[in-house]
């Protein structure tokens, strides 16, 4: 049986599964695991099942023992590794997609909702108490007709994109390609993000973190919006230059913000924590049991796959 290094803990089914199909090292503790502690760890393994907040950069990669063929990453973002430094030393690295478009995606309309209708501000002073009806008590943005941004309009951003066209918006996308008929679903796209910005009533943002989309919300880029625009993030935190938003934020140019994913996940900017009306939640985009138990079924599957017939479907390298 392979032996497979388990960064972090699973639910217990998936536990289960794993030690049917192959020789699992668990971490019982669910501790977090230093990039020494993981090339400690894999000594002797056949390959490692990690998640996201394992940063397997070049430098770890290289040195991994050259035993492990394969980095099975529980996401479908694999911005957590280097890809390149993977594949020169022969490790395949695999994602798990779809299985979390759907979990994802209502997370990500929660964050248009939250951050429109003022949720945040809303559930302090229910909280609080001291609140009184009355009909201009915390006014916000209605979604009806309002236009919404989708950057990176793929698996997750096209579920979205459905949802929110039921709440009656109008849909807009960009992609580096365009999308076909069928999947674009009548949105409307725009081959640069200053056009689709620029219609952009509200954002959201679905497409991965590249050194390409890295800080793709930026000073410069903010001012494309019409003033009073909402931004909301499901993918990544690296796509938002974080000083640019939060100053945007407090100028008023962006009215509120919608955030499930930031840079150095847990310490999110302070900045964001000021400003009342942020709708932040702490990475919950793929969090429900049948969600996490399909995603670490296919993390499993691919290490299964990979050593049964030497390809995986799911190889992103
Ligand atoms: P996907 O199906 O691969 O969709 C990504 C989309 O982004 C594609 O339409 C792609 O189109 C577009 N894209 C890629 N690079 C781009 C660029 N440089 N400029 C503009 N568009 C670009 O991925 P998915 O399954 O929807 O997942 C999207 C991301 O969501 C993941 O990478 C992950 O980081 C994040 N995510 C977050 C959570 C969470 O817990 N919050 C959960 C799951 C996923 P083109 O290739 O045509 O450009």
């Amino acid at each position: 049986m392979k032996k497979i290094l388990i960064t972090r803990k699973l639910i217990k089914e998936s536990e289960d599964k794993a030690s049917k199909t192959f020789n699992p090292i668990f971490n019982t503790n669910d501790e977090l695991y230093s990039q020494s502690k993981v090339i400690e760890m894999s000594q002797g393994c056949d390959g490692i099942l990690s998640s996201l907040t394992d940063k397997l950069d070049k430098e770890t990669i290289d040195k991994l023992p050259d035993t492990i063929k394969i980095i099975s990453n529980f996401a479908v973002g694999f911005g957590n590794i280097d890809l390149d430094a993977a594949k020169k030393r022969g490790i395949t690295v695999t994602n798990t997609p779809e299985v979390l478009s759907d979990a994802t995606a209502e997370i990500g309309v929660l964050l248009i909702l939250g951050a429109c209708r003022r949720a945040a501000e809303g559930i302090e002073s229910a909280r609080e108490g001291g609140w009184k009806w009355s009909a201009d008590y915390l006014i916000g943005k209605q979604l009806t007709g309002t236009r919404l941004g989708i950057l990176g309009m793929g698996r997750i951003g096209q579920k979205i994109a459905k949802i929110a066209k039921s709440l009656g918006m109008i849909i807009h996308y960009h992609n580096r390609s365009k999308l076909n008929e069928e999947k674009a679903d009548g949105a409307v796209y725009h081959e640069s993000i200053k056009s689709l910005f620029s219609v952009s009533d509200v954002l959201s943002i679905c497409c991965p973190a590249t050194k390409e989309t890295e800080n793709m919300i930026n000073k410069e880029t903010v001012e494309f919006f019409p003033k009073g625009a909402v931004i909301t993030n499901v993918a990544r935190g690296d796509i938002v230059d974080d000083e640019a938003l939060i100053d945007a934020l407090n100028r008023r140019k962006i009215y509120a913000v919608g955030l499930d994913v930031y840079k150095n996940e847990p310490n999110l900017n302070p900045g964001y924590l000021k400003i009342k009306s942020a709708f932040i939640l702490p990475h919950l985009g793929s969090a429900t049991k049948d969600t996490r138990i399909a995603m670490a079924n296919l993390a499993i599957d691919n290490i299964n796959e990979f050593f049964d017939t030497g390809k995986c479907l799911n190889k992103v390298n």
